[in-house]
């Protein structure tokens, strides 16, 4: 496996081609970013705890039967995966509210609903990843009915798989965003990455974030809060 031209550097990661037309290299930075682009920093570590993170989660999913973009790891910082043609959605599962959710419906934090929400965003960084339903995303091609229905039925069995995972972990899972994509036979996996800058995790006993919302929100321990949420996933896989 060589690694070919950068194909893309984004907020997080950077993607390079392979001689592999059907694979990628993804690596993973410290760069943070959140709203929008607007904050930016670094968290030192965090590259080398989103990839072996991800990576052993979405091992874990490939065995409750989700199809997944992973292939191998090969070192610390760089993971090779299937080159997909992203579904531009960002899928958000919510358990609990919180964010977004907690803003725009005037909820409280921490309120826990009778069963999770889905929510999609049209993954659109100029016009602000805004939030858009189904005969949106039909109406912009982003996607088939099929495929909605195919995103919806993972992105709820995947919330179960972890949810039941976190737990273990003594870890409560809030809510997190995924992101879909088709391989070059049209098969939906499941792609880009599951991690603390995806999720909202807090401690199950303490409720502590041990999340990005601690660089969001100038929490401050936000390096000591991705070393043990690593350390209790280490624990169990
Ligand atoms: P952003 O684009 O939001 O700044 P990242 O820095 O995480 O995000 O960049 C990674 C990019 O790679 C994202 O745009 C993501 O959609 C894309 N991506 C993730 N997995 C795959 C894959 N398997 N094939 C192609 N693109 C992918
Ligand atoms: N999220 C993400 N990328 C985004 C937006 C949200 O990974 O561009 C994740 C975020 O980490 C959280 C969940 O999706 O786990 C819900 O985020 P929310 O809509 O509450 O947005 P935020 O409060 O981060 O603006």
């Amino acid at each position: 496996m060589t690694q070919r031209d950068q194909l893309y550097e984004g907020k997080a990661k950077k993607v390079f081609l392979t001689d592999d037309p059907e694979l990628l290299i993804v690596h993973y930075k410290d760069d943070a970013t959140a709203f929008n682009g607007l904050k930016k920093g670094q968290i030192a570590g965090k590259g080398v705890i989103n990839n072996k993170m991800s990576n052993r989660l979405m091992m874990l999913l490939e065995k409750e039967g989700i199809p997944t973009h992973f292939v191998r790891e090969i070192n610390d910082r760089d993971t090779i995966v299937k080159k997909v043609s992203i579904v531009p959605l960002e899928v958000i599962i919510r358990n609990i509210a919180a964010g977004s959710f907690s803003k725009r419906y005037g909820v409280a934090e921490g309120v826990v609903f009778d069963s999770p929400t889905i929510e999609f965003s049209y993954k659109n960084d100029e016009l602000g990843d805004p939030l858009i339903n189904d005969y949106h995303a039909l109406a912009l091609k982003i996607a088939s009915e099929a495929d909605i229905a195919q995103i919806k039925k993972y992105a709820f069995l995947v919330n179960e798989k972890l949810k039941a995972f976190w737990k273990e972990c003594g870890v409560t899972l809030v809510d997190f965003k995924l992101e879909f994509g088709k391989t070059s036979d049209g098969t939906i996996v499941l792609a880009d990455e599951i991690s603390p800058d995806t999720c909202r995790l807090w401690d199950s006993k303490t409720g502590e974030k041990l999340d990005k919302d601690r660089f969001r929100r100038d929490l401050g321990g936000v390096e000591e809060a991705y070393e043990e949420i690593m350390k209790r996933l280490s624990a169990h896989i």
